[in-house]
C-alpha cells in the first residue's frame, strides 16, 4: 500500500475516559434525545431546527454562536426544538480545501488527527456543558462515530455518502436520528433505499469487530437539492417535490416517515440569503397541506455570527470558511418568525 501508518490512535473508549461528559451533560443529552424522538415519532409537533455553521472552524466562535441560541430556545420552547449544527468533519467535492476540525484542529496549523479527535470531543463537551445543547454532526467517517456517540443528538449522512453501505449499516446501529440526504444527483430512490437499509438490522464489520445492529427506526430523509449534468443546482424543497417524496416514502413502508428540508446547498444554489425565503416557503407548504405537515418535521439552516463566507485562513471571527451562512441578526429574526409561524399552526403559547 502506498500509505504510511503514522501512529495508532486511542480507542474511542480511551478518549471518552480522558475527556468524560459531565453528569449534567449526560442528563441534557437524554432530555434532548427524548424531545427529538418525540418529534420523529409524531408525539410532538415542535419544529426541529438543525442550525449552525457549515463547518465548526474554531471553538470560541462556535460556542459563542450556540450560546446565542439559548434565549430563543427558551422563548420558543413550545414550538421549536433547536439542535445546533456542530460539523467537525467536512466532505470536499474535489478533495481539496478545509476538511474540518478533525483534520485540522487549528485551521492555520498542520493536519493532526490525534489533536483533531481531542479537539472535536472537547468542542462537543463544551457545547453540552455550557449550553445544554447536544448537537448535530455529519457522520462523514462511520468508524469515528463512537468518539462522539455520548454527545451527539443527531447525525446527518451527507449527499456524497448516503449510497454507501458502511454509512447505512452504521446508521442502522445508532439510537439517535440519522438523516439520509438525497444524493447530489437528486435520485430520490437512492435516499429512500438508504433509509430502508438503515432501518433494518445488519451484521457487519465495525472497528475490527463483527457486530450486529438492530436497525434504526429514526432514520429519515433530508432534501438538499441536486446538481444536474450541466452543474446547475436543482432545488427539491417546492410543494410538488415534497409531495413526490411523500408518495415514494409511503410506498416504501419505512417507519416514522420524516423529511427535513436543508435550506442551503443545492436548494439555495449556495445563495445563503435565499434560506430565509426557502424556510418560509416550506412553512407555507406545511400550513397548506396536511400531508406535508405530517411528513416535514424540520429544517436545516446554515448560519453563523457573520453573514457570508471568508477565505480558508479563517481570520474573521464567526464567519464560515466553507459554505456561506446567514449572519446572527438575520438568523435571530428568522428563528423568531419560524417560532411564531409554528405557534400559530400548532396552537402553542
Ligand atoms: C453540509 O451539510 O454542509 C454538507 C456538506 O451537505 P451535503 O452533504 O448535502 O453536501
Ligand atoms: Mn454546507
Amino acid at each position: 500500500m502506498n500509505m504510511k501508518f503514522k501512529r495508532k490512535l486511542p480507542l474511542p473508549m480511551e478518549i471518552k475516559e480522558m475527556y468524560p461528559v459531565s453528569e449534567a451533560g449526560k442528563a441534557a443529552k437524554q432530555r434532548n434525545d427524548e424531545e427529538i424522538r418525540s418529534i420523529f415519532e409524531g408525539r410532538s409537533e415542535k419544529l426541529l431546527v438543525i442550525i449552525g455553521p457549515c463547518s465548526a472552524d474554531r471553538e470560541d466562535a462556535v460556542i459563542d454562536y450556540i450560546k446565542r441560541l439559548i434565549p430563543i430556545q427558551k422563548e420558543y420552547a413550545d414550538s421549536l426544538m433547536i439542535v445546533p449544527r456542530v460539523y467537525t468533519n467536512k466532505p470536499r467535492t474535489n478533495g481539496s480545501g478545509y476538511k474540518g476540525m478533525l483534520h485540522q484542529p487549528d485551521i492555520n496549523g498542520d493536519e493532526n488527527m490525534l489533536k483533531g479527535l481531542i479537539a472535536i470531543r472537547k468542542l462537543h463537551i463544551k457545547a453540552i456543558n455550557e449550553t445544554g445543547f447536544s448537537c448535530a454532526d455529519e457522520m462523514l467517517y462511520p468508524e469515528n462515530h463512537r468518539y462522539l456517540s455520548d454527545l451527539l443528538s443527531y447525525v446527518a449522512v451527507g449527499a456524497r455518502s448516503s449510497e454507501d453501505q458502511q454509512h447505512r449499516m452504521t446508521a442502522s446501529g445508532l439510537n439517535i436520528p440519522a438523516g439520509m440526504k438525497n444524493p447530489t444527483s437528486g435520485d430520490i430512490t437512492v435516499m429512500i433505499n438508504s433509509i430502508k437499509a438503515a432501518q433494518r438490522g445488519h451484521e457487519f464489520i465495525y472497528r475490527g469487530w463483527e457486530v450486529e445492529s438492530q436497525g434504526n427506526p429514526l432514520c429519515h430523509a433530508i432534501l438538499r437539492g441536486s446538481v444536474n449534468k450541466h452543474g446547475q443546482n436543482i432545488p427539491n424543497y417546492h410543494f410538488e417535490d415534497i409531495m413526490f417524496v411523500c408518495g415514494k416514502y409511503k410506498e416504501s413502508g419505512c417507519a416514522n416517515p420524516a423529511i427535513i428540508i436543508d435550506c442551503n446547498h443545492s436548494n439555495s444554489g449556495k445563495q445563503h440569503l435565499e434560506q430565509i425565503r426557502i424556510a418560509k416557503e416550506v412553512m407555507h407548504s406545511i400550513k397548506y397541506s396536511p400531508e406535508i405537515r405530517k411528513f416535514v418535521k424540520g429544517l436545516m439552516i446554515e448560519s453563523y455570527i457573520v453573514d457570508g463566507k471568508q477565505g480558508e485562513d479563517g481570520t474573521c471571527y464567526g464567519q464560515s470558511v466553507t459554505d456561506a451562512c446567514l449572519g446572527w441578526e438575520k438568523t435571530e429574526k428568522l428563528l423568531r418568525e419560524l417560532g411564531d409561524m409554528r405557534r400559530e399552526l400548532i396552537g402553542g403559547k
